[in-house]
């Protein structure tokens, strides 16, 4: 494929210089010999061609494509076949181009074409959309043949592709949208296709979805989210809550997190689940995270005001869009000189994912943020697959380990490892950690054991408006029941997790260099 797209207007070109001295130069088509009008419709048909499909790929275009769609919707109904169409589009294509470089992308797009091709029937058309989207009209669809096909292209594109002898891996999602020929327009029909594919990079990419009503509604309700949210900002209706973290040992609050709530004037409050990501995707989240980190650093001003000298710290989360921002930087040390809040006792929440595929550039902003003296931490610890030695190098100096394993602390002996080892790794990496989601007595007590200096979640206390934080700041939010049954667990403990402490220093020694060749002894 990719040779038949990159010399088709080469080889085009060649034709078409050679062509014109035999034409003799002005003279009319008539006036040819058989053999010259056959070679100059070959010129035109070929012009024709390369017109309607892409020089990368070789693809038919969008527009040829339209074309046959319009063709197909406007057919006869009666073999009672449907009008299926595709929406294919790799997953980490930006991830390939900016660490690979264009020309890899550009190869990687090529066999991403062949590969479909190879997948497609003869009646089908599979064409380059524009960047990695390739739709394919599937116009005799039966038996659901438009999920097989699906499914087929799926299979083929997880195949790693081989560049430069190096395996890369990419994967794709499918959206497919299907009606009769005659119900729908051709806009319409690649729309729904087109919420297909959105509706499966959301629920986890590498999958297919197809349209349905459920979607639309959707769909329907993410535009009406982001109308109403530009007039959310504008009449100030997003509010922040901030929920206690606490000291174990103690009980007393040492920070707050700060989140983000919207009281709708109809659907009434609305969770930061229902809107974030939808302001993530349309850019709203910057206006939020701003209003969010002005807010929350005046909230912290002001009871540093009533409680002068009593060491608090705020958190606030910062999305991957707010982060990527350049002016960011510029923004954050405007809310600290504003606020005159001390920058230590503030602290940015970035999640695992977010941080493990920073570019270079988020990692500067991040440097730039710690230069601040502005705390960092990882927020939903041990959800991604972290490179340790990414991770040591990361300006973070908190990991928050993710309420999933909290959850599963006392019945799931694999969530219990999995804490006990985040533990170790934060401790080995000179790093502090937070558990978040802690909703039973017994769990806090689990951490405390575990060596877990600080905890947060309903058991403790819910996020709560302002106000309320600030009888909490001078009472303890629970007592450890007993310093005996403490000590105890430390002593069984305690040779467990320094075994785990050495292992652990160990496995740090060998970051960089596989297991067993670093410092092996020379014969
Ligand atoms: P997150 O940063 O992981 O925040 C913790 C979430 O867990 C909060 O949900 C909190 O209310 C909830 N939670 C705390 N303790 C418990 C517990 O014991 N049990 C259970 N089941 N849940 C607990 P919330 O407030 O709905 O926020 C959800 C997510 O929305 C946050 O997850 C964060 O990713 C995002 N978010 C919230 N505020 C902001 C913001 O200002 N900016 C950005 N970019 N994202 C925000
Ligand atoms: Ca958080
Ligand atoms: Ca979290």
């Amino acid at each position: 494929m990719s040779g038949l797209g990159r010399n088709t207007p080469a080889s085009f070109g060649a034709t078409a210089k050679g062509a014109h001295p035999g034409t003799k130069g002005n003279a009319p088509l008539s006036a040819g010999t058989g053999s010259e009008v056959a070679r100059l419709r070959g010129m035109i048909e070929q012009l024709m061609h390369t017109a309607a499909h892409d020089p990368l790929t070789g693809l038919p275009t969008r527009g040829l494509l339209l074309e046959r769609l319009e063709h197909e919707l406007v057919r006869d109904a009666a073999d009672g076949a449907r009008i299926a169409v595709l929406f294919v589009d790799l997953d980490n294509f930006k991830l390939v181009n900016d660490s690979l470089g264009h020309g890899s992308g550009d190869e990687v797009l090529c066999e991403m074409a062949r590969r479909i091709v190879g997948c497609i029937g003869p009646e089908d058309t599979a064409s380059r959309f524009g960047g990695d989207e390739m739709v394919i009209l599937h116009p005799r669809a039966r038996d659901d043949s438009e999920v097989s096909l699906g499914r087929r292209i799926l299979a083929a594109l997880v195949e790693p592709i081989l560049l430069s002898g190096k395996e890369v891996g990419v994967s794709a999602s499918v959206g497919i949208a299907l009606c009769e020929p005659g119900m729908k327009s051709a806009e319409q029909l690649l729309r729904e296709a087109d919420t297909a594919l959105y509706a499966a990079k959301d629920r986890g990419r590498a999958r297919l979805e197809q349209f349905d009503e459920k979607l639309h509604a959707r769909a329907e309700k993410r535009v009406q989210i982001e109308s109403d949210l530009r007039t959310a900002l504008r009449e100030s209706q997003l509010f922040v809550e901030y929920q206690p973290q606490v000291r174990l040992k103690d009980g007393s609050i040492v920070g707050v997190e700060a989140l983000v709530r919207w009281r709708h004037p109809t659907l009434g409050i609305i969770p930061p689940g229902d809107f974030v990501p939808v302001a993530e995707e349309c850019g709203l989240i910057i206006q939020i995270g701003r209003q969010v980190l002005q807010e929350s650093c005046r909230q912290l001003a002001d009871w540093m005001r009533l409680m002068p000298g009593r060491p608090l710290a705020m958190t606030v989360n910062v999305s991957p869009r707010q982060i990527s921002e350049p002016a960011f930087i510029a923004e954050l040390r405007q809310v600290l000189a504003d606020t005159n809040i001390d920058p230590t006792a503030l602290c940015l929440e970035i999640t695992e994912s977010v941080m493990m595929s920073a570019t270079d550039e988020v990692v500067r902003q991040l440097d730039q943020i710690k230069q601040l003296g502005v705390y960092i931490a990882i927020d939903d610890f041990g959800t991604e697959h972290s490179s340790l030695s990414r991770l040591r190098d990361m300006p973070a100096e908190v990991l928050k380990i993710d309420r999933s394993f909290i959850d599963g602390l006392s019945s799931e002996p694999g969530d219990t490892a999995i804490v006990s080892s985040i533990l170790s790794l934060a401790c080995a990496m000179g790093k502090h950690s937070i558990a978040e989601g802690v909703e039973t007595r017994e769990q806090a007590a689990m951490l405390l054991r575990m060596g877990c200096e600080v905890a947060q979640g309903y058991f403790f206390s819910r996020p709560v408006a302002a106000e309320r934080i600030v009888p909490m700041l001078t009472r303890a939010l629970w007592q450890p029941r007993s310093e005996r049954a403490l000590h105890t667990a430390h002593s069984i403990e305690g040779p467990v997790r320094r075994g785990h402490r050495y292992f652990i220093d160990e496995f740090l020694e060998h970051i960089g260099a596989p297991m067993g060749t670093k410092a092996a002894p020379s014969p």
